[in-house]
This record gives structure tokens, C-alpha cells and sequence, in this order.
């Protein structure tokens, strides 16, 4: 498929703009064709309108025909074939096997995200039959099920230019719940974004969907998708960046008239804790994947593990020193990310010491990875380390106790996982720091690796403030669906006008509350 570098809105392209922009390959620092027009404001009004337009039609599909639609997008970014792969990596630096996995992971979401539909379950569907000879009162027959809430603006991550992208997790969810998306394309990778758009736009006009479900806009500064966050047809955000960038667009949906929510995934340093016996019997190993993890994909991921907190161990600080001196690093996803690497590495070293500093290979972007350490003391005083460094890097912070090691927990703000390696022993006796951990993340491991996280129904990718602006919800697996939906109450409906989730007979065989009973 050739690229246009024209927007995508419904099943029209545009290229009203006069700015073009181009991506960057981060290997050799090339530009790469074609030019991509940014859109207009004009543009995103009129993806705003279709979309309004679009929603009175796809809120009413059912379960079965949405998932067509997202069985066809998988089908259709597949058809991309090795296009998608090569612009991927020309793009991103990642490697081939990185991007193939990532657009199984892609697919794979949007087909998991089908099979819930097609089993209709997810709608909370709950019946309180009436009660007529009630005393003092009778009561009415009161039934709600969860509903789309309206056109979202998603905003994908520089990271994953497929999983956290165009179509990847928020998209997926948010054409899940019944809602048509507009989505502001991530200047680092413009060509993967416009392949894919091409492929749900696509998919949108072989499944019938209403024109407008899906649009897709270039910009590489900030106009557009604050616009897009500001427009009064946008009723929810879904976003995957920065700290900063999530922050900006969290305060900007709070001060608009009507207030929406967003449903910002910022970032984590995702502390890993290694217990004392673990250290005494699996040191040498721990070290040597414990560096894997922090350098695997260059550290570009939310769920890198930028700090690990033990009590005093020497043997295991040699181990560390040695793996991280021998580690490689890689080319970084764009000269922004790279430079921001560079410079908390810099910040870094006026306040800890280092254990270990790796390779960097050839390439533009390249950096190397570095393990530095520091004292519980200075960790205390200091509490800027604890802030992420997105990239190949980490700290070591070492308490003489348990319960300085317990303060340390405490004193974390709110993360996406956390992780605690341990002998059984280690966890019985450590229960009390899951206790404290368990307030302050979204996942917690034992004896793993936050890096790799697993589509599924029970996964949670998100925490506390700062790591996401709602710890309510995930923006992985199939629970990310209610982000974009709100449970609506029908008193005293005639059968013929309710939704068929909650019609009388159960014509879809879903599993519904009815009067307190998870009943079919
Ligand atoms: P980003 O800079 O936050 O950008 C994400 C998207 O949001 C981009 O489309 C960006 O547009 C837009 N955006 C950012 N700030 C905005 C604002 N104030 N107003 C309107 N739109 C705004 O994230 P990134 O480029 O993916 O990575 C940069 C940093 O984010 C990394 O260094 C890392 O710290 C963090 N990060 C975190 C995660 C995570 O999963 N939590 C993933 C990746 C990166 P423009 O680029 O056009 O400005």
C-alpha cells in the first residue's frame, strides 16, 4: 500500500493543511518520505461531526457485528504484510522479531476484545424484578447494563507503534464499548500509524460500519490534540505518553465546560524488592535477569524495573556489576527520548555512584545502559531519584534493615507493578510489605519481571496517581472496555423498548444479576 500522508477521517482522506512533517529513522538519523500534511482544525471538526454521527448508528450495534469489525481490522493490518513490518522498523530502531510479536499482540488484543463481544457477558447486565404487593411500598422493575459513552480521542505511547498505537489497546477497547475514535498519531511513527488507520478504515467499509467510527490525524505539536481533548463531541480520553504530556491533557479535559474523563497511562519506575534468603541462594541469576529485564527493547517500556531496593548484600552488587558491565544497549525510539535519557543519566550521577555501565552500539539514537547505586540515606534525601528515567538504566538502593527497607515502600508514590523476589520463607516473613505494596501499585509479582505484559481478562495495567490519572481501570485486557462505557438504569420498561441485554427472555443467553443471582 502506498502512503499518502493524508488524514484519515471516516472513509475520506484529507491533506487541507499546509505544514507537512516527515518521520525519522533513529538508526541513521534519515528522514523518511512521505510528507505527512498536519491536520487542520477544520479537519478535526469535521472527524468530530462524522463521528457524532457515526455513534447514533455504531452505539446500537450488537455485540456480534462489532466483533466482526475488529476480527476484520486484525485481518486487515495482517494483509499489510511485510510493508508494516519494514516501515516499523525503519521508524521505530526495534528489531524484526520485536515487530512481528507486537503485531501478533496487536491482532491478538483486537480478536480477544471480539470474543467478548460475541459472549455479551461483559455488560454487567443486572435485573431487579418488581416487587408489586411490596409493603410499605411496591417496588418498581429497575434493570441497568453498561452503555458507550460517546466519541474518545486516543493518544498513543512512542513505545509501541502497533500495541499502544492506532490500533492498539485504547482504539480496541473503545470500538469494544460502541464508541467511534479519533486518533491524534504519534509524530515517531507516522507511516505505521497511517498503514493501519488505512487497514480499520478499511475494515470499517467491508463490516458497514457508519462512516466516521474511526479517524486519524497528523500533528507533531500539541494544537491538534488539545483541540481534540477540548472538542465539546469528545467524551473520553484514552492516552499512553508521558508524565507531562498526560498531566497537560488530564488538567486541559478537567477545565473544559463539560468535564470528561482521561484515562492517562504516565509512567512507572516499578520497584523491584529483593528479599534476603533469595539473595543468599539465586543472587548470581537474579543479577543476570534482573539486567536483562532493565535493557530489554533499549528500557523503552512503562513497566521497565527503574529501581530494586534490598538489604546490604556485596556478592549481589558484584553480580549486578559485572552483568551491567558486559550489557548492550540500543538505538532509543526518537533524538527527544534520547536526549531526555542522557540528561537524567547525567542528573543521576551527581547523586549516586555507579555499579555498572554497558555498550552502546552504533546508531544515531544509541545510548548505553547504566546501574547506579545509592544508600537508603541519600535515597531519602534525595527524593528526585525515584522519578523514572525512561530508558536502559536503574537504581540500587541499599537499606540495612527490614523496616528501613518497609520505610522505602511506604514513601513510593503510585506505580504500575511492583515486584518481590523471595524465598517462601522471605514472603511470610515480608507479608507486611505486600500489604503496603498492594496500595501503591496496580500489579504485583513474586519472583518475576514486570517487562511483558499479558493480554488477558484479569490483567491491571495501571495504579495510583502518578502512574495513571485514574487507578480505577486498566488500559490492558479486556477490562479496559468499561473506561468507555457508564452503566444507564430503565425503571418500569416495557420489554419491547429495552436493549436485548436486558429483555425478559435473555435472547442472547448472557450471564446477568437477577435479583442478586448471577443467573443465564
Ligand atoms: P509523549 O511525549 O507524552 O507523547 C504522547 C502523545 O501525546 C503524542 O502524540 C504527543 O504529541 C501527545 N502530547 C504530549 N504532550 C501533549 C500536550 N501537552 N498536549 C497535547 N498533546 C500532547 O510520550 P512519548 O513521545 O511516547 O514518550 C516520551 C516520554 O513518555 C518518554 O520519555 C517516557 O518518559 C514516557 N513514556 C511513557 C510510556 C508509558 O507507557 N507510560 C510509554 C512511552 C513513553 P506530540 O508528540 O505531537 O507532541
Amino acid at each position: 500500500m502506498q502512503l499518502t500522508g493524508r488524514n484519515i477521517i471516516g472513509f475520506e482522506t484529507f491533506s487541507e493543511g499546509t505544514v507537512a512533517i516527515q518521520a525519522i529513522n533513529p538508526a541513521n538519523g534519515e528522514t523518511l518520505a512521505p510528507l505527512f500534511y498536519k491536520a487542520t482544525i477544520e479537519e478535526l471538526d469535521l472527524a468530530a461531526e462524522k463521528a457524532e454521527k457515526a455513534f447514533q448508528i455504531y452505539r446500537k450495534q450488537s455485540g456480534k457485528q462489532k466483533a466482526e469489525f475488529l476480527e476484520k481490522i486484525a485481518e486487515e493490518i495482517e494483509n499489510l504484510g511485510d510493508a508494516l513490518i519494514e516501515r516499523y522498523i525503519a521508524e521505530s530502531g526495534l528489531p524484526q522479531g520485536r515487530a512481528m510479536g507486537e503485531r501478533g499482540r496487536t491482532t491478538g488484543q483486537l480478536r480477544l476484545f471480539a470474543q467478548l463481544l460475541k459472549d455479551g457477558s461483559w455488560v454487567n447486565a443486572r435485573i431487579d424484578t418488581a416487587l408489586p404487593d411490596r409493603q410499605p411500598l411496591p417496588r418498581p422493575d429497575i434493570r441497568s447494563v453498561e452503555r458507550p459513552l460517546g466519541v474518545v480521542g486516543v493518544f498513543g505511547a512512542s513505545n509501541f507503534p502497533l500495541a499502544f498505537s492506532v490500533a492498539g489497546g485504547d482504539t480496541a477497547s473503545a470500538l469494544a464499548a460502541g464508541c467511534p475514535v479519533i486518533f491524534k498519531a504519534h509524530p515517531a511513527h507516522l507511516g505505521t500509524s497511517e498503514l493501519v488507520g488505512k487497514a480499520i478504515q478499511k475494515a470499517a467499509e467491508a463490516t458497514n460500519m457508519p462512516d466516521g467510527v474511526f479517524s486519524l490525524l497528523f500533528d507533531d505539536g500539541h494544537e491538534i490534540g488539545l483541540a481534540l481533548v477540548k472538542h465539546p463531541s469528545i467524551k473520553a480520553v484514552g492516552f499512553t505518553g508521558s508524565y507531562k504530556g498526560g498531566k497537560a491533557l488530564y488538567d486541559a479535559a478537567a477545565a473544559r465546560p463539560e468535564p470528561i474523563p482521561v484515562y492517562a497511562e504516565m509512567g512507572s519506575v516499578n520497584p523491584v524488592f529483593v528479599l534476603p534468603r533469595i539473595l543468599e541462594s539465586n543472587g548470581a541469576t537474579l543479577a543476570q535477569n534482573f539486567v536483562g529485564s532493565v535493557t530489554l527493547g533499549v528500557g523503552q517500556f512503562c513497566t521497565n524495573p527503574g529501581m530494586l531496593l534490598l538489604q546490604k548484600n556485596e556478592a549481589f552488587i558484584a553480580a549486578l556489576e559485572q552483568h551491567a558491565n558486559t550489557s548492550t544497549g540500543g538505538v532509543m525510539l526518537t533524538t527527544g527520548i534520547r536526549d531526555a535519557y542522557v540528561k537524567g543519566i547525567e542528573n543521576t550521577k551527581n547523586y549516586t555512584k555507579i555499579i555498572g555501565v554497558g555498550k552502546a552500539p552504533e546508531g544515531f539514537t544509541a545510548v548505553e545502559p547504566i546501574i547506579f547505586h545509592t544508600s537508603i540515606e541519600d535515597f531519602t534525601q534525595n527524593p528526585h531519584l525515584s522519578e523514572e528515567i525512561f530508558g536502559p538504566t536503574s537504581l540500587v538502593v541499599e537499606a540495612n534493615t527490614k523496616d528501613e527497607l518497609l520505610a522505602a515502600a511506604q514513601s513510593l508514590t503510585g506505580h504500575l507493578t511492583a515486584t518481590v523476589h523471595g524465598t517462601p520463607e522471605d514472603l511470610a516473613e515480608y507479608a507486611d510489605l505486600i500489604e503496603i505494596l498492594e496500595q501503591k501499585v496496580g500489579r504485583i509479582l513474586i519472583n518475576g519481571f514486570p517487562t511483558g505484559v499479558e493480554v488477558s481478562h484479569a490483567m491491571v495495567h495501571g495504579g495510583p496517581f502518578p502512574a495513571t490519572t485514574d487507578s480505577r481501570s486498566t488500559s490492558v485486557g479486556t477490562m479496559a472496555i468499561t473506561r468507555f462505557t457508564r452503566p444507564v438504569c430503565y425503571q418500569n420498561f416495557p420489554d419491547s423498548l429495552l436493549v436485548d441485554e436486558l429483555k425478559a427472555d435473555n435472547p442472547l443467553n448472557i450471564w446477568r444479576l437477577v435479583d442478586g443471582e448471577l443467573k443465564k
